[in-house]
């Protein structure tokens, strides 16, 4: 139950939370779902669960005093963590973002350290709810949301509600084959999405090209120890690199014929993508996964209106979904 305030009214407000493996974001959103109070700050993940905690609750503190509110004011947090977790016992399991985190009652901790009802869900899945209720998703029935950055990461919608799944393990487009025997993927298995359409593996293709004696105006950075940034890949893609047109080309086809499976399985009204690939390249990047993805609907009548389209809350998603997901949940 929430707690009431002085002049026995339940409070409106929520706050969400971004839990990621470099930063954290509080967002305090009032009943008209606008961000009245926020704070940001590094995780510094190295030093364990019990410091990163402190930290969470600290940037949580931080938000609330922007917005110049106290504790009683605020119905409950919502908190979106970046692996794998049990949402009904608050406690995740083995982040690969979070380095020594192998099982840790986050809900209940962070529960008692604000004296707040606390409840979590998977990252993606609350970028997925963000979109959908404030975004670019708004107003939609069956929606996915494909996130494409260091991995890949879905979100699905249903019935105008978040599905996590049986085991809360639903969605996870990024480990869908869609390369039998493929290149290894970042979960050891071979030919997943992400394997060959994330930002780990542009930068691998590109890395492949260029050893091979392939030119490119973006060779030097290729060859230097850090990744191009997203900003310089945009660039040479935007000037037609050939090297870079290529390796990205293919990313957009394996995120094309990935996007008809999904349809053919779930015939949503929308897919949304947002991360860091589709934000640093832009709205023109979603062209040809469009054209890929109708050519393999089973079913081509009515294709034009099942929309793909770029993400609106870039960084916002997951906050705000996770202060959705507080709104529903106390
Ligand atoms: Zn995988």
């Amino acid at each position: 139950m929430a707690k009431e305030d002085k002049r026995g009214k339940a409070p409106e407000n929520v706050l969400g939370i971004d839990l990621g493996g470099t930063k954290i974001l509080a967002a305090l959103v009032n009943s008209e779902g606008q961000i009245i109070g926020e704070a940001k700050v590094k995780t510094k993940a190295e030093k364990g669960p019990e410091a990163v905690i402190e930290r969470i609750a600290e940037t949580a503190r931080e938000a609330l005093k922007q917005a110049g509110l106290g504790w009683a004011e605020v119905k409950g947090v919502g908190i979106g963590v970046p692996g794998p977790m049990n949402p009904e016992t608050g406690v995740i399991y083995h982040p690969p973002n979070l380095p020594g985190w192998d099982e840790v009652a986050l809900g209940p901790l962070l529960s008692k350290a604000l004296d707040v009802p606390v409840c979590l869900e998977n990252d993606v899945n609350l970028g997925t709810l963000g979109e959908h209720t404030f975004g670019a998703g708004r107003g939609t029935r069956d929606m996915v949301g494909i996130f494409v950055g260091t991995g890949v990461g879905g979100g699905l919608i249903l019935d105008g509600k978040l599905r996590s799944g049986f085991r809360h393990a639903a969605a996870e487009v990024g480990h869908m084959i869609v390369l039998a025997d493929g290149p290894v993927c970042g979960c050891g298995k071979r030919g997943c999405l992400e394997s060959v359409a994330s930002r780990t593996a542009i930068d691998r293709d590109l890395r492949l090209g260029i050893a091979a004696g392939r030119e490119s105006m973006i060779a030097d950075l290729i060859k230097s120890d850090a990744p191009p940034t997203s900003g310089a890949l945009a660039e040479a893609w935007s000037k037609g690199d050939p090297l870079v047109t290529e390796v990205m080309t293919r990313a957009q086809w394996y995120l094309g014929l990935h996007t008809a499976s999904i349809v053919n399985m779930i015939d949503p009204e929308m897919i949304v993508f947002g991360g860091g690939v589709i934000e640093a390249m832009g709205k023109e990047f979603l062209g040809p996964i469009r054209v890929t993805a109708r050519q393999y609907y089973i079913q081509r009548a009515g294709a034009e209106k099942v929309q793909i389209v770029p993400a609106k809350l870039g960084d916002y998603a997951g906050v705000l979904g996770a202060a959705v997901l507080a709104r529903q949940r106390f």
